[in-house]
């Protein structure tokens, strides 16, 4: 199966390396993020990927956090506030920051994975940098996976923590003819922009609960025969994304009007005729969304 993107299995995250102290002798390479953004600083000409010599940002206050190993290069990363960009823009040189989502067609899906992890360990060590239970700050530990409360009376420790999402293609078999799917549908100046539903899993569901509950919620489906598809890393929102197919025995359905404004029934060859002809746009191709819907149609359109 088709590894998603923003997905590397391959990648050696190094955990026997998060307690240890930075050896600067030993080659450490860094990645900048900016703050609050999904931006990242890559050379000018190829947009490839900038990293830097650690020892370079000795001078600034910011934590670092360590990744793994690369081609025997120990890989960190570090989110920079706009104040540390002026400070250091010297030694960031010939490039600049760009949104990761904008270079999907540039990037390897290797390249696409480290920034995403680095992105979603960046913004985690910032959201966290008080303690939840008692409002003290906090230090980072483990090269950025875990933080500790500073007042000794508390110690609290706290680990990152991301919020599951599930992501549904509803389909319709018909028992004669060609089976539909519902998408989420929404209008652009031409034609329509359209995906699969999601929503994230609440406190006290499992996944398939939640599928239940949302596709409910969103257009008044009750779904049956949930099959597990795969799943994708989103750090964007801090998430996991977990793909579902759901099947449903009726074709009636409501949108909420709140989360979904409009929805509508494909076939596979429509949904081929229509994108083909851009009055039908899909979600971004980094998305299992856009993998939900072109398995799909791959699959139903025989
Ligand atoms: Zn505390």
């Amino acid at each position: 199966m088709k590894r998603q993107y923003y997905s590397d299995p391959f990648f050696d995250r190094a955990a026997q390396n998060r307690n240890v102290q930075i050896d600067i002798s030993v080659t450490n390479v860094l990645i900048i993020s900016l703050e609050q953004k999904f931006y990242f600083f890559l050379k000018k000409e190829k947009k490839e990927l900038a990293l830097f010599p650690i020892e370079i940002f000795d001078s600034l206050s910011m934590d670092v956090s360590f990744l793994g190993l690369s081609e025997e290069k120990n890989i960190w990363t570090a989110q920079l506030t706009k104040k540390d960009v002026e400070n250091v823009s010297e030694v960031l040189g010939n490039g600049g920051f760009y949104d990761m989502r904008d270079l999907v067609d540039e990037l390897t899906n290797e390249q696409g994975a480290l920034l995403a992890y680095a992105l979603g360990i960046n913004k985690w060590n910032q959201i966290s940098r008080f303690c939840g239970v008692c409002g003290s700050k906090t230090k980072s530990k483990e090269n950025g996976h875990s933080r500790k409360c500073n007042n000794s009376k508390c110690s609290a420790i706290f680990y990152p923590q991301i919020s599951p999402a599930i992501i549904v293609l509803i389909e319709y078999k018909a028992k004669e003819g060609e089976s539909l799917c519902l998408l989420n549908k929404r209008k652009l100046n031409k034609g329509y922009m359209c995906s699969t539903f999601a929503g994230f899993v609440e406190i006290g569901e499992s996944l398939e609960d939640a599928v239940v509950r949302e596709m409910k919620e969103e257009v008044n489906v009750d779904v049956v025969n949930l099959r597990y598809v795969d799943s994708q890393p989103w750090s964007f929102s801090s998430s996991i994304m977990v793909g579902f197919v759901a099947e449903v025995e009726d074709m009636t359905f409501k949108v909420d009007g709140e989360e979904i404004k409009d929805a509508a029934w494909f076939s596979a060859k429509q949904i081929k005729e229509l994108t083909s002809k851009n009055q039908l746009i899909l979600s971004k191709p980094d998305s299992i969304a856009r993998f939900l819907i072109e398995t799909w149609v791959d699959n139903n359109l025989n």
